[in-house]
């Protein structure tokens, strides 16, 4: 998952929430969910939230007015984890004043063995890997909380009131590549692809609820299908989803550059509902640091791949991930980084320094022997080259007019995405929320864009 996705950002689901207490007594119990890390982990988040929405729970404003605490945490990098247990460790301080509050943590956090976990944070009520519902369900039901069975299952048709008009939906779970510096493949298990039908079934029900554009989810899409019956493949299910009438928008992330192929591609110029973006995470620009990562590729392939999709989907934007630092990076292979980061002209990356993950094959086979100044300083130079490399893409687009899809407001303005994934912001006294919108762009930064609504 490219870490748009891995920002490490907290995300409070539903609010703010509107008070439901009568004088100091709660009508319903109310719940706070803190996210951090990827945006399969802001899906989860939100599929628990519309269960206990639908179990009659009621959102709280923050932490300290919840009876049910939900902490969904990340472990992908040192920092993500040094948060959720920071979290962890101030819910103590509030267990210890509110002896009925319940807090349960879900995310890669959790491992199979719990036992540590139980011991350092004995104050935490459950503690369930992510997509394992039936353990919060068994939990909650012990509670005699009518949590229902229909959370096991992925569809979840009757319970979305009113859905965004940008949702997400998790297609494959778990990864099967074991990159060797990553840690996701074990928490969050081997690939599990849903029945197409099934996803099918929800985009159908969001769109019809208002939902305009999806964004299918896994942490390699393009291994989607091989482990069900009759293997059906992403562009199977894009050419099934692009027939749903009320949709306007399909994305999906994220791809791996050992196993994209042609047919998605040629899949994703002939539909048009299908946007023109694609995040290809190439981790590295040297070959050596590449077989180390074990990616299962080299920098030619992913060259020749970029070069094809761009030559098949001209308008596309292009997103990737690049790692620093990772071990025995030498000041020349983090060159070759550097100068595919200026060869390439990617439109958004996410770069991040490398973070040793116990139990990986790199923390076991290789010493963490970049000093952290280092990588911060490479770190710095990736972003300062791609800051220019942005900016000179978004500034083509000052005067021209370019659709968006109206995401929310912040801070007085409207927002939301092109089909290059692109964030627009404008300002109109209009309801635009889930409209497309045509704005013509009067300001560009490397970040963000601003514009003119030219509709109508
Ligand atoms: N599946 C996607 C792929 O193939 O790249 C990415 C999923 S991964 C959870 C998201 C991003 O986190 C990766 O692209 C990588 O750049 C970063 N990441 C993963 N493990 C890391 C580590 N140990 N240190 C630093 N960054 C890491
Ligand atoms: Fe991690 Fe590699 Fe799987 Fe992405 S493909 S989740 S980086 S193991």
């Amino acid at each position: 998952m490219n870490s748009s996705s891995l920002i490490e950002q907290e995300t409070k689901i539903k609010q703010p929430y509107n008070q439901h207490r009568r004088k100091g007594k709660s009508i319903m119990p109310r719940y706070f969910i803190w996210t951090i890390g990827c945006q399969m982990n802001k899906a989860e988040s939100q599929r628990i939230a519309d269960y206990l929405d639908s179990a009659g729970y009621q959102v709280a404003t923050s932490f300290f007015n919840a009876d049910l605490v939900i902490l969904n945490t990340c472990v992908v990098r040192q920092s993500a984890e040094n948060k959720a247990l920071g979290t962890l460790g101030l819910l103590k301080g509030l267990k210890n004043k509110h002896p009925n509050l319940k807090i349960l943590v879900t995310g890669c956090l959790v491992d199979s063995d719990t036992r540590e976990l139980k011991r350092r944070f004995p104050h935490v009520d459950l503690l369930f890997k992510p997509g394992y519902y039936p353990e919060l369900i068994a939990w909650e039901q012990k509670q005699g909380i009518p949590i229902e069975q229909r959370l096991l299952r992925y569809a979840r048709n009757d319970t979305w009131m009113s859905p965004s008009p940008c949702a997400f939906i998790p297609i494959i779970q778990g990864c099967d590549n074991f990159c060797s510096y990553c840690i996701v493949p074990y928490r969050r298990g081997r690939e599990v692809s849903r029945p197409l039908e099934e996803i099918v079934r929800e985009v159908e029900e969001l769109a019809k609820r208002g939902t305009k554009e999806v964004t299918l989810l896994g942490q390699n899409v393009d291994s989607y299908g091989h482990d069900l019956p009759g293997h059906p493949d992403l562009a199977d299910l894009l050419n099934e989803l692009s027939s749903i009438d009320d949709l306007a928008r399909i994305r999906f992330l994220t791809n791996h550059p050992k196993d994209i192929n042609l047919k998605l591609i040629d899949t994703v110029a002939s539909l048009t509902k299908v946007c023109e973006h694609l995040e290809l995470p190439v981790q590295a620009g040297d070959d050596d640091i590449l077989r180390a990562m074990r990616r299962g590729y080299a920098v030619e392939r992913y060259r020749e791949l970029a070069n094809t999709i761009r030559h098949k989907i001209p308008q596309i934007s292009l997103s990737t991930d690049i790692i620093v630092g990772f071990p025995g990076e030498t000041e020349e292979q983090f060159e070759h980084s550097l100068s595919l980061v200026a060869e390439m002209r990617f439109d958004v990356i996410h770069v991040a320094a490398y973070s040793p993950r116990p139990g990986t094959i790199a923390w076991r086979e290789y010493q963490d022997n970049i000093p952290s100044e280092v990588k911060k300083e490479r770190l710095n130079k990736i972003e300062e080259l791609q800051a220019a490399i942005a900016s000179e893409i978004n500034s083509q687009l000052q005067g021209r007019e370019v659709e968006v899809l109206v995401e929310g407001r912040k801070k007085g303005k409207w927002f939301g995405r092109t089909r290059t994934n692109k964030l627009v912001f404008f300002e109109d006294a209009g309801d635009w929320l889930g409209k497309l919108a045509r704005i013509q762009i009067e300001e560009t930064s490397p970040w963000s864009l601003k514009g003119e609504v030219k509709n109508n």
